[in-house]
């Protein structure tokens, strides 16, 4: 399977800044080291342009992230200081889940060892998300004619509210999310099919959502590429997951999406969304696990 990682582009962070940015690098080296994952090709992706990012997100705000030119809230509400690190990290990122779109329709699978900026509007940032990744490469791949039909199957803990409101009323992208229904963002978008979960769920109201959302995903949806985003954080170490679903259950989380798309031939680009554990190894093992279960589908036909 081709992975793809952006961690070499370095994203500034003052000293204490809560975003766990480390994990990027940690995830791409358990996924390289003996025994991580088998037959992986590791590749830096190519920056996305302007012309793609405006396939979903509108000039005005394109062009102030890029000339760091956002207002104070606009920029609080994504939570990075500005820099030209992250600008080109953002790019790089969205480019990494278009990289990672590709290989999948080429191979079965692929996946981004960063990504699912959910939180992303067209006109707005927010939660970490300066780009929607997965909207950019949705719009680029429906563009080329490579993809009709996509399905977002978002099981991070938090709504994909960008993705909602991008694709709402789009009879061409399913979205699927199951997400703390009291945890951020406050105000909540519509997606295809919302399951909100109570905090402290647990496996037995997490598991059964999941395979609701999978199978609508792929019933429902009829994707032609289906997006995985595997947050790490409805794990009950997640500082702000809140939902307490053990490792147990998010294994076989992963192993349901494969299975579900395996069995009718659906190509899966898996990006990793967020994790925020208390002991960031785990947060790794994590998506070091969604990332091996998604690459038991490279080399399947896809299609
Ligand atoms: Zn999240």
């Amino acid at each position: 399977m081709q992975i793809f990682y952006t961690d070499e582009f370095v994203l500034p962070l003052p000293p204490g800044h809560r975003f766990p940015m480390e994990k990027y690098r940690l995830l791409r080296e358990a996924v390289a080291a003996p025994g991580g994952v088998i037959g992986v090709r590791l590749g830096v992706p190519a920056p996305t342009s302007d012309g793609e990012l405006r396939l979903v997100h509108t000039p005005g705000y394109l062009a102030a992230v890029i000339a760091g030119t956002l207002e104070r809230r606009a920029a609080r509400a994504i939570g990075f200081p500005w820099s030209p690190g992250m600008v080109e990290r953002s790019r790089r990122s969205v480019g990494a889940t278009v990289a990672a779109a590709r290989a999948a329709l080429d191979d079965g699978a692929g996946a981004n060892l960063a990504g699912g900026t959910h939180h992303a509007f067209p006109d707005r940032g927010g939660g970490f998300c300066v780009f929607n990744d997965v909207a950019v490469a949705t719009r680029i791949l429906q563009r080329e004619g490579r993809v009709r039909q996509v399905a977002v199957l978002d099981l991070d803990v938090h709504q994909g509210d960008g993705t909602a409101a991008i694709f709402r009323g789009d009879p061409s992208v399913f979205t699927v999310s199951v997400h703390g229904g009291a945890n951020y963002p406050f105000r909540k978008e519509q997606s295809d099919l919302d399951l909100p979960l109570d905090d402290g769920a647990g496996d037995d109201a997490f598991l059964p959502a999941v395979a609701r959302a999978t199978e609508a995903a792929v019933e429902e949806g009829r994707p032609d590429l289906l997006f995985y985003i595997a947050g790490a954080d409805p794990h009950e170490g997640d500082r702000l997951g809140r939902l307490a679903v053990t490792r147990g259950a998010l294994a076989r989380r992963d192993e349901w999406v494969v299975e579900a798309c395996r069995s009718r031939g659906i190509p899966v680009a898996v990006v990793m969304g967020g994790g925020y554990g208390r002991d960031i190894r785990e947060t790794v093992q994590i998506h070091l696990a969604s990332v091996r279960a998604v690459a038991g589908l490279a080399g399947a036909p896809a299609g």
